[in-house]
């Protein structure tokens, strides 16, 4: 019997309870918590008529300690699934600790006040983890996440130290409206508009937001799109894991209409995080902007073309310089006919199941606080082709990238 609860039944929440409901052997119980139990619901009875499988549902004020430990203690989770936001890892990381839980998120801690996010806070709690027997698993989405897996496969397996990082993530779906963000627009905003970040020569290198870009053509067909260098937090994880790297960075692709809307919307104040004065009240502008764009979890049906997300490794293997690529490419209507849902939420939702598995099958289990290329990644990446994700390889692809 395990018992897992998810904690945000969002767009990636939905993925994540679907995969995990669809390997009854291994979750044996799922329990879905959110501030709104309404959504939760609403997901249930999807698994309910999908699988034929009954989920327990529950409210909670993920920001509220002692509201998380009386849920934790209620129904006595092996684990907590975290895809909620942000925000609230490290409320629900103490309430693991309170009530001897073991902890899985996909995305660092970030403060509500600072568009800033890093390992730091959470790499502070190893040594508790650890006393405590329990382990908290970082990072466990697709970037971060299967990034990180491809990169350990990469290293493990074609090299005898690597060198040089890029990953790129490319988007080639379209849900037709002019501007509107694929995960929780808060946090895609703010990750999108902070200053660009690169690992080179043993530091950090400061550029202004998408002031480097260049062209990129997927494989299989998937095309040619503008991407742009910015910073992401895998690249604080695997260079720190991987100190022979000499530069890493990350690449995004964005259309023409997003990145007009994204300046205008900037150059009007509209990005902002600080609280204004609006008519005797305190609005933050991003969370009111956030109110008025389509609900991330909305774009399943109306969004059609394929994702492709790989990492392109340079290093050395056996005296001699060689480069490979390893990328997934996932089609976003094919996750709608599974589980409802477009492929972002798709792709950050299978790599947290897995994760979730490794964890569960003891095959990651260890006390303290890890991110995934700590982690052996042979089994995550025979379940990533099992369940969803399959991957390629390209050995000297050829790409020309700067
Ligand atoms: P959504 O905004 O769609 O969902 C977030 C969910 O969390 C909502 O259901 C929300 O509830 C709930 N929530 C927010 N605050 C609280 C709280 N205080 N207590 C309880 N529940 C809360 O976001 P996504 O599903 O798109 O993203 C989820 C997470 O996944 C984020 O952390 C995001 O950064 C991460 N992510 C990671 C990726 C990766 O590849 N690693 C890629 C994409 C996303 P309500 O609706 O009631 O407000």
């Amino acid at each position: 019997m395990t018992k897992v609860l998810i904690i945000g039944a969002g767009g990636v929440g939905q993925v994540v309870t679907h995969k995990c409901a669809q390997l009854a052997d291994v979750f044996t119980d799922i329990v879905l918590a959110s501030r709104n139990e309404v959504k939760c619901k609403k997901i249930a009875a999807q698994l309910e008529k999908n699988y034929g499988r009954t989920i327990e549902t529950a409210q909670v004020d993920a920001d509220n300690v002692p509201e998380l430990v009386a849920l934790f203690n209620h129904h006595k989770p092996f684990m907590v699934i975290n895809v909620a936001l942000p925000y609230q890892d490290l409320t629900i990381m103490d309430a693991c600790l309170e009530a001897g839980v073991h902890y899985l998120d996909t995305a660092n801690y970030e403060p509500l006040d600072t568009a800033k996010f890093e390992y730091k806070w959470q790499w502070d709690y190893q040594e508790r983890f650890e006393k405590a027997g329990l382990m908290a698993l970082l990072g466990s989405g697709f970037d971060p996440g299967a990034t990180n897996m491809f990169t350990a496969y990469i290293a493990k397996h074609y090299f005898d130290e690597i060198h040089y990082l890029d990953i790129i993530d490319v988007n080639g779906g379209d849900h037709g409206y002019p501007f509107a963000t694929n995960f929780n627009p808060e946090i895609n905003i703010r990750e999108v508009t902070a200053e660009c970040r690169h690992w080179e020569n043993g530091e950090f290198i400061t550029t202004p937001a998408m002031s480097t870009q260049q062209s990129f053509t997927c494989p299989d067909g998937v095309g040619s799109y503008n991407i742009f260098r910015m910073y992401h937090e895998e690249l604080e994880s695997l260079t720190k894991h991987y100190p022979s790297i000499k530069r890493a960075q990350f690449w995004m692709s964005f259309g023409d209409s997003y990145l007009k809307h994204l300046e205008v919307l900037g150059n009007v104040g509209m990005t902002g995080i600080e609280p204004i004065e609006f008519q005797g009240q305190q609005i933050v502008p991003i969370q009111f902007l956030k109110e008025l764009l389509p609900d991330p979890s909305t774009l399943g049906p109306r969004t059609k073309g394929k994702t492709c997300i790989g990492c392109v490794v340079r290093g050395i293997k056996d005296g001699k310089e060689k480069t490979v690529y390893l990328y997934n490419i996932k089609d976003h209507q094919d996750c709608y006919g599974e589980v409802q849902s477009q492929a972002i939420s798709y792709t950050t939702g299978v790599p947290a199941m897995i994760g979730a598995k490794m964890m569960v099958e003891g095959i990651w289990m260890q006390p303290g606080v890890w991110n995934m290329e700590q982690l052996d990644p042979d089994a995550f990446m025979a379940d990533m082709n099992e369940y969803g994700l399959s991957w390629k390889v390209i050995e000297e692809p050829g790409f020309n990238l700067i």
